[in-house]
């Protein structure tokens, strides 16, 4: 069991710059006071009561702590320290300053699919490594994948935000609607038990935008991508994947499956031709296709956009809710107490949603 320690963590760590925001957390630049080294602090508000509309449940924040406890990977994230306040739970992680892969390869000029494998291959044997302990991360998407330093040579992959993980325990049947519409799973929108494929079918996603810079099952609307994905709606489109191996495109659809148990395993792909090639003829292929770079920048640029509009979305949202709840206060100690969640401290955007299938596709 976690030890979440009691003390002020500016005790012991110099708050520093934002260094991002999600939906949940506030991720600050740390300072070590004892030794000097930099961390990340992710704070955390904790929802103080069932009426509460902010914060998350002490007990998701355990999990979350617990599976990064067990998870020590080269290709994930290391959790350091954790400290608890009244309102607020600190994690203190290893300090990621590379930023998201999709940014860092957004950048080239061009890449050779060689070149993405190295990665696909390091954010594999990170999953495959949960999923050896059956941890499911569940909101694997490009802002979670992040590189620990961008100037290395070969830069190192580190999963991020295990704020929807799971750990499954023997017999268990885990049903979730977490997630970000683009890359959920189908048993995800259908409500049936969950396992660790629902990763391996984001990892399908990630790999075709990553290939063409195109999202397979994105529609105008939440509720179009998700009725997209239900009935398996996508093709690789000749004018986006002319520069595709064919390899890669067999290596996708043996992830796009529809039934989690068709889907390839992560070991299963750590052994694919495209990612572990036999043949020199499958060495040559992969040299000579590349990914398609113009469309891929388009991609992460509409996907930089929709991540600022997202947290002004939210930071509009806070406003509301806290002009909501103040004029509301004198009305019924419920609405009270959800006036003190607002006004207790600097509020910040994160952990105001609850995630739902919701606006960050
Ligand atoms: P989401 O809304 O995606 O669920 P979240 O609220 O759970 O997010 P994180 O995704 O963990 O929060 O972190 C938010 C942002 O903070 C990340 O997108 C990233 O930019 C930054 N970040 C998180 N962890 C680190 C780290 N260890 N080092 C550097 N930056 C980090």
């Amino acid at each position: 069991m976690a030890v979440f320690k009691p003390e002020n963590v500016e005790d012991f760590y110099e708050i520093g710059e934002v260094l991002g925001s999600g939906h949940f957390a506030q991720v600050r630049k740390v300072h070590e006071r004892a030794t000097g080294t930099y961390w990340a602090g992710k704070f955390l508000k904790i929802r103080k009561n069932a009426c509460s509309r902010l914060g998350l449940d002490r007990s998701r924040l355990e999990e979350e702590v617990d599976i990064l406890h067990a998870i020590q990977h080269p290709n994930i994230i290391t959790l350091k320290d954790v400290f608890e306040s009244r309102a607020e739970v600190v994690l203190v992680l290893e300090l990621v300053t590379g930023g998201e892969l999709f940014d860092f390869i957004a950048e080239k000029e061009n890449l050779l699919e060689s070149e993405a494998i190295e990665f696909m291959e390091q954010i594999l044997k990170g999953l495959g490594f949960m999923h050896s302990k059956n941890i499911v991360h569940f909101d694997l998407k490009p802002e979670n994948i992040m590189l620990s330093d961008r100037v290395a040579p070969h830069p190192n992959i580190k999963l991020i935000d295990f704020g929807l993980a799971h750990r499954f325990h023997q017999g268990e049947e885990y049903r979730s609607s977490s997630g970000t519409p683009q890359y959920i799973a189908p048993e995800v929108i259908t409500s049936d038990p969950l396992s660790t494929a629902a990763d391996m079918w984001s990892i399908g996603v990630i790999t075709f935008i990553l290939l063409s810079g195109l999202s397979p099952f994105q529609g105008d609307t939440d509720d179009e991508t998700l009725r997209n994905i239900i009935v398996m709606n996508y093709e690789f489109a000749a004018q986006y994947f002319s520069m595709t191996s064919s390899m890669a495109k067999d290596f996708i659809q043996k992830l796009l499956v529809k039934d989690p148990s068709e889907r390839m395993t992560a070991e299963e792909c750590l052994l694919h031709p495209w990612i572990k090639p036999i043949t020199r003829t499958q060495v040559a292929k992969r040299n000579r296709s590349s990914i398609n770079m113009k469309s891929f920048k388009k991609f992460n640029a509409r996907r930089k956009w929709k991540m600022s509009y997202n947290m002004v979305w939210m930071c509009n949202r806070l406003v509301r809710l806290n002009l909501l709840c103040k004029g509301r206060s004198e009305a019924d100690p419920l609405e009270r107490q959800c006036e003190s969640d607002v006004e207790d401290g600097e509020s910040k955007p994160a952990s105001l949603l609850r995630r739902r299938l919701s606006s960050s596709s």
